[in-house]
């Protein structure tokens, strides 16, 4: 098929290559001339493992460019995959997706369908379908069909070659032949419904997974108040097959595009029924204190930052991805520079988008030894291999105070001991 892509982001960019795997030909739109320049040459504007390779395996059936118009004219099929970011108040901002829908009704000039992959609020679908009839120039039919993604940053690939699922909400069976015709080369099973069930569907997945993060959490910080080991807690929760042992890792919360913004938009979505979410409620409210957790543990041991060399490892919200976006150090290292820290940061891939919100307020360093070295305190965001793999008796080797202060959990309290450090990590007690 014909495919057409709007968005070379995290979701459109591995959308389109995993299409292509898959044998359509996938033309893949940007408005950011510098990201499809990139593309053009063979590079990956983002980091996303596996990616690279899918590009250039598959650059006869892709192509990058600009010319959303040239793209969307010839396309059986658009899939939207633009950025759908918070507004303060909580709701979604669609002009991402208003831009493309016009930009596609002004092209199209053959039947297509056009499935919204973005995640955006429920009765989105209706929206898109009345932008593209006030804007469309050709005699022909559109089709919106609502496509959910459910990829982690990280494992997007494998995440999309081998979905759980494939949603689809349709308001046709024609739009549903044509959908199937896109993803049947994956061999996945189908969940096939109306529009709104589908925008619904994306909302209650990730925002549960949210409330389960939450929940660990907030026993987590039970369990050190008790003396029990959360590691040993959610070993024995997760085996239960109700349960399930994913998102169930205590750490300092969530963040990333997606948690923090689509909890925010569930609650103000139902809001708007005159209906509190009170469980999405919570789980944003223990987020934000988790967040900081680890300061209000440092404060325990120094009266103030100011003056403080600080050590900073990890900045991503997750391992595996150079996304920065609502991570838990951005909050973190704000607090700490505000507070007057010498703070030198570390991380195998998100230093250059760092770079945009901390340009020369921090100090950038290209190894885990050269942030820690003379550090008074050392701060773990986040759980990089790399960190759990390094020698943590360097810690007490190279920091001029051995104090560790680990968000994610990386090392053993067995290892921590032997390495005589002073060790706070979430749920679990004290090593000193
Ligand atoms: P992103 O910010 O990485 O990418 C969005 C891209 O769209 C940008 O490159 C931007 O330049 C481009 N764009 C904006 N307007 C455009 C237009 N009119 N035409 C063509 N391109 C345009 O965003 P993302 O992380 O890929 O997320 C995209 C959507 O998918 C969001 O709704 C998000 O909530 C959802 N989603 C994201 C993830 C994730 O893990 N990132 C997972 C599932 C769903």
């Amino acid at each position: 098929m014909d495919i057409a892509v709007a968005g070379a982001g995290y979701v459109g960019l591995v959308t389109a290559a995993c299409l292509a795997e898959k044998g359509h030909k996938v033309a893949c739109v940007d408005v950011d001339a510098g990201k499809v320049a990139l593309l053009q040459s063979g590079k990956s504007p983002i980091y996303e493992p596996g990616l690279e390779e899918l590009l250039k395996k598959n650059r006869e059936r892709l192509l990058f460019t600009t010319d959303g118009a040239a793209a969307y004219r010839w396309a059986d099929v658009i899939i939207i995959a633009v950025g759908t970011p918070e507004e303060p108040d909580g709701s979604v901002n669609l002009r991402y997706v208003r831009e493309a829908a016009k930009q596609i009704a002004e092209a199209a000039e053959k039947d297509c369908v056009v499935a919204v992959k973005s995640t955006v609020p429920v009765g989105t679908g209706d929206q898109v379908e009345r932008w593209i009839e006030e804007n469309r120039k050709n005699p022909v039919h559109i089709e919106v069909v609502a496509n959910p993604e459910f990829l982690s940053q990280g494992t997007a690939v494998k995440d999309m070659l081998y979905a759980s699922r494939i949603v689809l909400g349709v308001e046709s069976p024609q739009a549903e032949k044509v959908m199937k015709e896109v993803y049947d080369p994956f061999a996945l099973p189908y969940v096939v419904t109306d529009r709104k069930s589908a925008e619904m569907v994306k909302y209650a997945a990730n925002v549960f997974l949210a409330l389960k993060i939450s929940y660990i959490n907030e026993i987590a910080n039970v369990c050190e108040m008790v003396g029990a080991n959360i590691e040993d807690v959610t070993a024995g929760m997760g085996m239960d097959p109700r349960i399930g042992s994913q998102f169930l890792r205590a750490g300092i919360g969530y963040g990333g595009s997606c948690f923090p913004k689509d909890t925010k938009a569930l609650h103000w979505l139902a809001a708007g029924c005159d209906y509190e979410l009170k469980t999405v409620q919570a789980a944003m409210e223990v987020n934000e204190k988790q967040k900081v957790k680890l300061i209000e543990k440092a404060r325990t041991y120094v009266n103030h930052f100011c003056g403080l060399e600080v050590a900073v490892l990890g900045l991503t919200f997750k391992p595996g991805t150079d996304d920065i976006r609502e991570a838990p150090s951005l909050a973190n290292i704000a607090v700490l520079l505000e507070e007057g820290a010498n703070v030198r940061v570390w991380d195998p891939a998100g230093m250059e988008n760092a770079k945009r919100v901390f340009q020369k307020e921090v100090v950038y360093c290209s190894t885990i030894a050269e942030a820690i070295t003379n550090a008074d305190i050392c701060f773990i965001f986040t759980e990089w291999q790399e960190i759990r793999q390094f020698d943590i008796r360097q810690y007490a080797a190279l920091m001029k105070t051995p104090l560790v202060l680990d968000g994610r959990n990386c090392y053993s309290l067995d290892s921590a001991r032997e390495a005589g450090i002073i060790y706070e990590s979430v749920g679990r007690e004290r090593v000193c």
